[in-house]
């Protein structure tokens, strides 16, 4: 049979520009991140051919003696990553493994809570364009208007209004340590089960750098793509005594058969994480974020929501360069820096238009940036949206990403 590459030409021309865009941008999404080659590699394996619907030992299917001890090994990696007594590795995404935990622990038309989509909660903790906001009764909290962070008390009281069966703790963009044990004492008093959500501070909890959700939460839900640098997919961890349930919610409730390609994927970046090496990337994650944060805060008229961040990522309010969040998306990406436009506190603009943008350092980081790389790339941004007509400036500031990122190629040739 003809090698795929020539039979296909087309495809793989454009994964050849996908591959030159990655390597050329100052990427700055939060939730991206560049894998391993061994990642890429176990998930471009032959492990795709495979069906094997079932779990470990109990498969639907012959021939899984191989896929056995692959998906056993991620598991026992991530139980070990983040001491947890159980783990599910097979939800395809972040939001199937959400799914599965609104389907172990809810029936349809139950009350819950999450935070808003508007102040950084994630769709599937309640936006009424999601499942969970359509199937089940979502009840949302926001955020403090003067603080800009989770109101504690605020919350505990509309959970004693509301008594919701289930409590999500979790974010896409809130750039703040959560209070687990409160949420825990908040949702106790109201009978609730917690479920955290860390997708975006994964790396940064197996690295001991974040809280650990794992010991008051009952489920934790995961994606494996963001800061804990895996292939995209997702991850549930429990108490030992919800395998049952998650088990059977996963798979049959919400998917057929697993990835396996993916799973040995995941394994590979679990092992990966399981090394000091990762800590160091994850603490250099944060001494960027924290880079960035001294440019911004130092440089009006740019505005961190909080002032700083204790992770990953921050918001910045762009409205007092007189922008909005798409012109500063657009005017970021014409210099070859990507970021996402994003909601702020307090929003008076739609989702497609937004009065932020949330950044993050997971990925500058894995191609090797220092704080002295993102304090430029910070002190870029502020030139760039604070002259967005100013052709020559943007064209000297384009030309000055392309130098930094060749500098720091990601997959090294
Ligand atoms: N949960 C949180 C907090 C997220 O930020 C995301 C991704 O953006 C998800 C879940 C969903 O992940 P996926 O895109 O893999 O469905």
């Amino acid at each position: 049979r003809k090698h795929d590459q020539e039979v296909d030409q087309e495809i793989f021309n454009l994964i050849a520009a996908e591959s030159k865009r990655q390597e050329e941008e100052i990427e700055l999404i939060a939730s991206e991140n560049y894998v391993s080659r061994q990642v890429l590699q176990a998930q471009g394996s032959v492990l795709t051919n495979k069906y094997a619907e079932g779990y470990p030992h109990k498969r639907y299917y012959g021939g899984c003696r191989i896929i056995d001890q692959i998906e056993e090994l991620a598991i026992e990696r991530a139980k070990k990553l983040f001491s947890a007594e159980y783990a599910n590795v097979q939800p395809h995404s972040g939001s199937q493994a959400n799914n599965a935990v609104f389907q172990a622990f809810l029936q349809p038309g139950d009350t819950f809570m999450g935070m808003d989509l508007s102040a950084g909660g994630h769709l599937t903790h309640g936006s009424s364009a999601n499942f969970s906001g359509k199937l089940y009764h979502a009840v949302s909290y926001g955020l403090d208007p003067t603080t800009e962070r989770i109101n504690y008390a605020k919350l505990r009281q509309t959970a004693l209004e509301c008594r919701p069966k289930m409590i999500i703790a979790g974010f896409s963009a809130y750039s703040r340590k959560l209070d687990f044990a409160e949420f825990r004492r908040i949702a106790d008093e109201v009978g609730a089960v917690l479920m955290v959500d860390m997708a975006h501070v994964a790396g940064l909890v197996a690295a001991g750098l974040y809280p650990n959700p794992v010991p008051f939460a009952d489920v934790v839900t995961s994606t494996t793509h963001k800061t804990l640098r895996g292939p995209r997919g997702g991850l549930i961890l429990a108490r030992e005594k919800y395998a049952r349930k998650l088990n059977s919610a996963l798979f049959p409730g919400c998917q057929g058969g697993p990835l396996e390609h993916v799973i040995a994927a995941k394994a590979v970046a679990f092992y990966e994480a399981l090394q000091p090496e990762f800590t160091t990337y994850c603490r250099q994650i944060l001494q960027n974020a924290q880079a960035m944060a001294k440019v911004f805060n130092g440089n009006n008229p740019a505005r961190i929501i909080t002032g700083g961040t204790d992770s990953h990522l921050m918001l910045l309010d762009v409205t007092k360069f007189n922008l909005t969040g798409k012109d500063a998306e657009e005017i970021l990406g014409s210099i070859h820096i990507a970021v996402n436009k994003n909601t702020i506190p307090g929003e008076t603009q739609s989702p497609f238009i937004t009065s932020g943008m949330r950044i993050g350092t997971p990925a500058i980081t894995t191609r090797g940036f220092k704080e002295k790389e993102a304090e430029r790339v910070a002190e870029m941004i502020v030139t760039a949206l604070s002259n967005p007509t100013a052709d020559s400036i943007l064209t000297a500031l384009a030309a000055e990403a392309l130098d930094l990122t060749a500098k720091f190629p990601i997959y090294a040739k």
